[in-house]
Protein backbone atom coordinates (compact mmCIF):
# COMPACT_ATOMS: atom_id res chain seq x y z
CA UNK A 1 0.00 0.00 0.00
CA UNK A 2 1.81 3.31 -1.26
CA UNK A 3 1.24 6.49 0.67
CA UNK A 4 1.31 10.21 -0.18
CA UNK A 5 1.95 12.93 1.72
CA UNK A 6 0.67 16.42 0.83
CA UNK A 7 3.09 19.18 2.29
CA UNK A 8 1.71 23.14 2.05
CA UNK A 9 1.59 26.08 4.37
CA UNK A 10 -0.75 28.97 4.86
CA UNK A 11 2.04 31.00 4.86
CA UNK A 12 2.46 30.08 1.12
CA UNK A 13 -0.57 31.75 0.32
CA UNK A 14 1.51 35.49 2.10
CA UNK A 15 3.43 35.81 -0.52
CA UNK A 16 1.50 38.32 -2.51
CA UNK A 17 3.54 39.97 -5.75
CA UNK A 18 1.01 42.71 -6.54
CA UNK A 19 -2.64 42.66 -8.05
CA UNK A 20 -3.05 40.73 -11.55
CA UNK A 21 0.72 38.99 -10.75
CA UNK A 22 -0.26 35.15 -12.54
CA UNK A 23 2.14 33.98 -9.77
CA UNK A 24 -1.13 34.51 -7.82
CA UNK A 25 -1.98 32.78 -3.92
CA UNK A 26 -5.16 31.70 -5.65
CA UNK A 27 -3.28 29.08 -7.46
CA UNK A 28 -2.73 27.18 -4.17
CA UNK A 29 -6.51 27.59 -3.40
CA UNK A 30 -7.47 26.49 -6.62
CA UNK A 31 -5.97 23.45 -6.04
CA UNK A 32 -6.32 22.79 -2.68
CA UNK A 33 -10.29 23.24 -3.87
CA UNK A 34 -10.60 21.13 -6.47
CA UNK A 35 -8.81 18.04 -4.62
CA UNK A 36 -10.99 18.72 -1.29
CA UNK A 37 -14.52 18.97 -3.32
CA UNK A 38 -13.08 15.11 -5.52
CA UNK A 39 -12.23 13.54 -2.30
CA UNK A 40 -8.27 13.04 -3.32
CA UNK A 41 -7.23 14.90 -0.33
CA UNK A 42 -8.94 12.41 1.89
CA UNK A 43 -6.32 10.50 0.24
CA UNK A 44 -3.49 11.87 1.12
CA UNK A 45 -1.33 12.59 4.16
CA UNK A 46 -1.13 16.05 5.13
CA UNK A 47 1.79 18.25 6.68
CA UNK A 48 2.45 21.66 7.35
CA UNK A 49 6.22 22.33 5.91
CA UNK A 50 8.49 23.59 8.37
CA UNK A 51 11.12 26.83 7.54
CA UNK A 52 14.11 25.13 5.58
CA UNK A 53 17.44 26.46 7.92
CA UNK A 54 20.30 28.41 6.70
CA UNK A 55 22.30 25.73 6.33
CA UNK A 56 19.83 23.62 4.37
CA UNK A 57 19.58 26.54 1.73
CA UNK A 58 23.50 26.83 1.45
CA UNK A 59 23.79 23.24 -0.36
CA UNK A 60 21.96 24.72 -3.52
CA UNK A 61 22.95 28.43 -2.75
CA UNK A 62 25.64 31.04 -2.03
CA UNK A 63 25.41 32.29 1.52
CA UNK A 64 25.10 35.50 -0.12
CA UNK A 65 21.68 35.05 -1.76
CA UNK A 66 20.20 33.76 1.33
CA UNK A 67 21.67 36.42 2.64
CA UNK A 68 20.10 38.55 0.60
CA UNK A 69 16.93 37.11 0.37
CA UNK A 70 16.25 37.51 4.29
CA UNK A 71 18.06 41.57 4.06
CA UNK A 72 15.77 42.61 1.46
CA UNK A 73 12.01 41.11 2.75
CA UNK A 74 9.90 44.10 3.29
CA UNK A 75 7.85 44.98 5.79
CA UNK A 76 5.45 46.86 3.39
CA UNK A 77 4.90 47.39 0.24
CA UNK A 78 7.15 45.35 -2.97
CA UNK A 79 10.73 44.86 -3.76
CA UNK A 80 11.46 44.02 -7.18
CA UNK A 81 14.09 41.31 -7.20
CA UNK A 82 13.90 41.11 -11.13
CA UNK A 83 11.13 42.38 -13.25
CA UNK A 84 9.15 39.68 -12.47
CA UNK A 85 9.74 38.61 -9.26
CA UNK A 86 9.17 40.36 -6.30
CA UNK A 87 9.00 40.15 -2.19
CA UNK A 88 6.46 41.18 -0.11
CA UNK A 89 6.02 41.62 3.53
CA UNK A 90 4.93 37.70 3.56
CA UNK A 91 7.50 36.51 0.65
CA UNK A 92 10.37 35.61 2.84
CA UNK A 93 8.25 33.04 5.21
CA UNK A 94 6.49 31.97 2.20
CA UNK A 95 10.23 30.99 0.40
CA UNK A 96 11.47 29.44 3.41
CA UNK A 97 8.55 27.19 4.16
CA UNK A 98 8.48 26.71 0.22
CA UNK A 99 12.63 25.16 0.34
CA UNK A 100 11.12 23.54 3.73
CA UNK A 101 8.55 21.05 2.43
CA UNK A 102 11.05 19.86 0.03
CA UNK A 103 13.16 19.08 2.85
CA UNK A 104 10.20 17.63 5.18
CA UNK A 105 9.05 15.69 2.35
CA UNK A 106 12.82 14.29 1.58
CA UNK A 107 12.70 13.34 5.48
CA UNK A 108 9.21 11.63 5.07
CA UNK A 109 9.57 9.34 2.06
CA UNK A 110 13.25 8.40 3.42
CA UNK A 111 11.78 7.45 6.62
CA UNK A 112 9.75 5.43 5.09
CA UNK A 113 7.14 7.12 6.39
CA UNK A 114 5.36 7.63 2.97
CA UNK A 115 5.85 6.39 -0.13
CA UNK A 116 5.94 9.99 -2.12
CA UNK A 117 5.36 13.21 -1.09
CA UNK A 118 3.31 16.97 -3.12
CA UNK A 119 4.94 19.70 -1.90
CA UNK A 120 1.65 22.16 -2.86
CA UNK A 121 3.78 25.32 -2.54
CA UNK A 122 4.81 28.72 -3.44
CA UNK A 123 7.15 30.40 -4.39
CA UNK A 124 8.30 27.96 -6.97
CA UNK A 125 12.07 27.10 -7.43
CA UNK A 126 13.36 25.66 -10.63
CA UNK A 127 14.75 29.15 -11.85
CA UNK A 128 16.76 30.43 -9.02
CA UNK A 129 20.02 30.11 -9.59
CA UNK A 130 22.89 29.25 -7.21
CA UNK A 131 23.52 32.99 -6.78
CA UNK A 132 19.81 34.80 -7.63
CA UNK A 133 16.25 34.50 -7.33
CA UNK A 134 14.41 34.69 -11.23
CA UNK A 135 11.77 33.78 -12.80
CA UNK A 136 8.95 33.76 -9.81
CA UNK A 137 11.18 32.11 -8.00
CA UNK A 138 12.97 32.94 -4.50
CA UNK A 139 14.98 29.77 -3.74
CA UNK A 140 15.00 26.40 -5.83
CA UNK A 141 13.03 24.38 -3.30
CA UNK A 142 13.62 20.48 -5.35
CA UNK A 143 17.67 21.48 -5.34
CA UNK A 144 17.33 22.20 -1.65
CA UNK A 145 15.79 18.86 -1.23
CA UNK A 146 18.16 17.10 -3.84
CA UNK A 147 21.10 18.17 -1.70
CA UNK A 148 19.89 17.52 1.57
CA UNK A 149 18.89 13.62 0.02
CA UNK A 150 22.05 13.10 -0.99
CA UNK A 151 24.09 15.04 2.42
CA UNK A 152 21.28 14.34 5.08
CA UNK A 153 20.63 10.74 4.00
CA UNK A 154 23.55 9.23 2.05
CA UNK A 155 22.03 8.52 -1.09
CA UNK A 156 24.58 8.54 -4.23
CA UNK A 157 22.19 8.96 -6.93
CA UNK A 158 18.91 10.72 -6.97
CA UNK A 159 16.74 12.22 -10.52
CA UNK A 160 14.95 15.19 -11.39
CA UNK A 161 12.18 15.73 -13.99
CA UNK A 162 11.34 18.53 -14.75
CA UNK A 163 8.29 18.51 -17.01
CA UNK A 164 7.55 22.62 -16.56
CA UNK A 165 7.31 24.33 -20.04
CA UNK A 166 10.10 26.56 -19.14
CA UNK A 167 13.55 25.59 -18.84
CA UNK A 168 14.44 24.69 -14.98
CA UNK A 169 17.86 27.12 -15.42
CA UNK A 170 18.16 27.36 -12.02
CA UNK A 171 18.10 23.73 -11.09
CA UNK A 172 20.74 23.05 -14.30
CA UNK A 173 22.54 25.83 -12.99
CA UNK A 174 22.65 24.31 -9.22
CA UNK A 175 23.35 20.47 -10.65
CA UNK A 176 25.36 20.61 -13.97
CA UNK A 177 28.14 18.70 -13.25
CA UNK A 178 27.06 16.99 -10.10
CA UNK A 179 27.60 13.41 -11.25
CA UNK A 180 25.13 12.21 -8.13
CA UNK A 181 22.46 13.84 -9.68
CA UNK A 182 20.63 13.39 -13.28
CA UNK A 183 18.60 15.70 -14.48
CA UNK A 184 15.99 14.98 -17.50
CA UNK A 185 13.34 17.67 -18.42
CA UNK A 186 11.13 18.85 -21.47
CA UNK A 187 10.18 22.42 -22.14
CA UNK A 188 9.27 25.00 -24.94
CA UNK A 189 12.06 25.88 -27.16
CA UNK A 190 12.34 29.93 -27.43
CA UNK A 191 10.49 31.08 -24.42
CA UNK A 192 11.76 32.32 -21.03
CA UNK A 193 14.53 31.76 -19.65
CA UNK A 194 15.98 31.27 -23.43
CA UNK A 195 17.86 28.24 -22.40
CA UNK A 196 18.57 24.72 -22.66
CA UNK A 197 18.85 23.82 -25.96
CA UNK A 198 22.80 22.99 -25.26
CA UNK A 199 22.90 21.30 -21.59
CA UNK A 200 25.59 22.68 -19.38
CA UNK A 201 26.71 18.88 -18.16
CA UNK A 202 26.36 15.14 -19.21
CA UNK A 203 24.69 14.81 -16.11
CA UNK A 204 21.40 16.68 -17.75
CA UNK A 205 18.94 15.33 -20.82
CA UNK A 206 16.94 18.59 -21.74
CA UNK A 207 14.53 17.52 -24.66
CA UNK A 208 13.68 21.25 -26.33
CA UNK A 209 10.26 20.62 -27.85
CA UNK A 210 8.28 23.36 -30.54
CA UNK A 211 5.60 25.63 -29.67
CA UNK A 212 2.64 23.71 -29.90
CA UNK A 213 3.87 20.61 -29.16
CA UNK A 214 1.41 18.37 -27.92
CA UNK A 215 1.78 15.26 -25.03
CA UNK A 216 2.56 13.00 -27.67
CA UNK A 217 6.00 14.87 -27.92
CA UNK A 218 6.32 14.65 -24.22
CA UNK A 219 5.56 10.88 -24.14
CA UNK A 220 8.22 10.40 -26.86
CA UNK A 221 10.95 12.51 -24.99
CA UNK A 222 10.18 10.52 -22.51
CA UNK A 223 10.49 6.60 -24.14
CA UNK A 224 13.71 7.74 -26.37
CA UNK A 225 15.74 10.33 -23.71
CA UNK A 226 14.31 10.06 -20.26
CA UNK A 227 13.80 6.15 -19.33
CA UNK A 228 16.85 4.85 -21.03
CA UNK A 229 18.83 7.75 -19.28
CA UNK A 230 17.20 7.18 -16.26
CA UNK A 231 17.05 3.32 -16.12
CA UNK A 232 20.69 3.40 -17.06
CA UNK A 233 21.30 5.73 -14.10
CA UNK A 234 19.08 3.63 -11.24
CA UNK A 235 18.40 6.51 -9.17
CA UNK A 236 17.41 5.82 -5.76
CA UNK A 237 15.24 8.35 -5.34
CA UNK A 238 13.22 10.77 -8.27
CA UNK A 239 12.18 14.22 -7.57
CA UNK A 240 9.79 16.05 -10.12
CA UNK A 241 9.44 19.75 -10.92
CA UNK A 242 6.27 19.49 -11.77
CA UNK A 243 4.99 22.37 -13.43
CA UNK A 244 1.51 22.51 -15.12
CA UNK A 245 1.84 25.62 -17.58
CA UNK A 246 2.20 23.14 -20.55
CA UNK A 247 -1.23 22.88 -20.60
CA UNK A 248 -2.74 23.93 -23.46
CA UNK A 249 -4.76 26.41 -22.09
CA UNK A 250 -2.00 28.23 -19.92
CA UNK A 251 -1.17 31.40 -22.27
CA UNK A 252 2.38 31.54 -20.04
CA UNK A 253 3.33 28.56 -22.82
CA UNK A 254 2.58 27.44 -25.84
CA UNK A 255 2.43 23.67 -25.08
CA UNK A 256 -0.87 21.78 -26.04
CA UNK A 257 -0.35 19.21 -23.24
CA UNK A 258 -3.47 18.04 -21.23
CA UNK A 259 -4.62 16.50 -17.77
CA UNK A 260 -4.30 13.21 -19.00
CA UNK A 261 -0.53 13.65 -20.23
CA UNK A 262 0.19 14.90 -16.93
CA UNK A 263 -1.53 11.55 -15.41
CA UNK A 264 0.18 9.85 -17.97
CA UNK A 265 3.91 10.81 -17.67
CA UNK A 266 3.24 10.52 -13.48
CA UNK A 267 2.29 6.95 -13.90
CA UNK A 268 5.65 6.18 -15.70
CA UNK A 269 8.07 7.94 -13.36
CA UNK A 270 5.66 6.34 -10.66
CA UNK A 271 6.75 3.30 -12.61
CA UNK A 272 10.58 4.15 -12.71
CA UNK A 273 10.24 4.38 -8.93
CA UNK A 274 8.85 1.79 -7.92
CA UNK A 275 11.54 -0.92 -10.01
CA UNK A 276 14.26 1.43 -9.37
CA UNK A 277 14.23 2.63 -5.56
CA UNK A 278 11.04 1.18 -3.60
CA UNK A 279 8.79 3.77 -5.06
CA UNK A 280 10.39 7.32 -3.73
CA UNK A 281 9.52 10.39 -5.50
CA UNK A 282 9.12 13.88 -4.17
CA UNK A 283 7.38 16.72 -6.58
CA UNK A 284 7.45 19.72 -5.80
CA UNK A 285 4.69 22.55 -7.57
CA UNK A 286 6.13 24.73 -9.78
CA UNK A 287 4.41 26.73 -12.84
CA UNK A 288 1.25 26.26 -13.55
CA UNK A 289 -1.33 29.90 -14.45
CA UNK A 290 -4.80 28.70 -15.74
CA UNK A 291 -6.33 28.08 -12.34
CA UNK A 292 -9.15 25.51 -13.82
CA UNK A 293 -6.66 23.54 -15.74
CA UNK A 294 -3.72 23.75 -13.21
CA UNK A 295 -6.35 22.24 -10.13
CA UNK A 296 -7.34 19.48 -12.82
CA UNK A 297 -3.54 18.62 -13.89
CA UNK A 298 -2.74 18.87 -10.13
CA UNK A 299 -5.49 16.58 -9.28
CA UNK A 300 -4.30 14.04 -12.44
CA UNK A 301 -0.90 14.22 -10.65
CA UNK A 302 -1.23 13.74 -7.41
CA UNK A 303 -4.26 10.89 -8.36
CA UNK A 304 -0.80 8.57 -9.53
CA UNK A 305 1.45 9.76 -7.36
CA UNK A 306 -1.40 8.85 -4.31
CA UNK A 307 -1.84 5.40 -6.23
CA UNK A 308 -5.33 5.80 -6.63
ZN1 LIG B 1 6.91 27.46 -16.08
Amino acid sequence: MSTCAWISHAACRGHDMGEGHPECPERLDAISDHLLSTGLMQLLLPYDAPRATNEQLARAHTALHVREIESLAPKEGLVHLDPDTAMGPGSLEAALRAAGAAVLATDLVMRGEVTRAFCAVRPPGHHAIRAAAMGFCIFNNVAVGIRHALHAHGLERVALVDFDAHHGNGSEDILAGDERVLMVSAFERGIYPFLGEEPRGPNMANVALARGASGEALKAAFETVWRPRLEAFEPQMIFISAGFDGHRADDMAGLAWVESDYAWITQRIVGLADRHCRGRVVSCLEGGYHLFHLARSVAAHVRELAGA
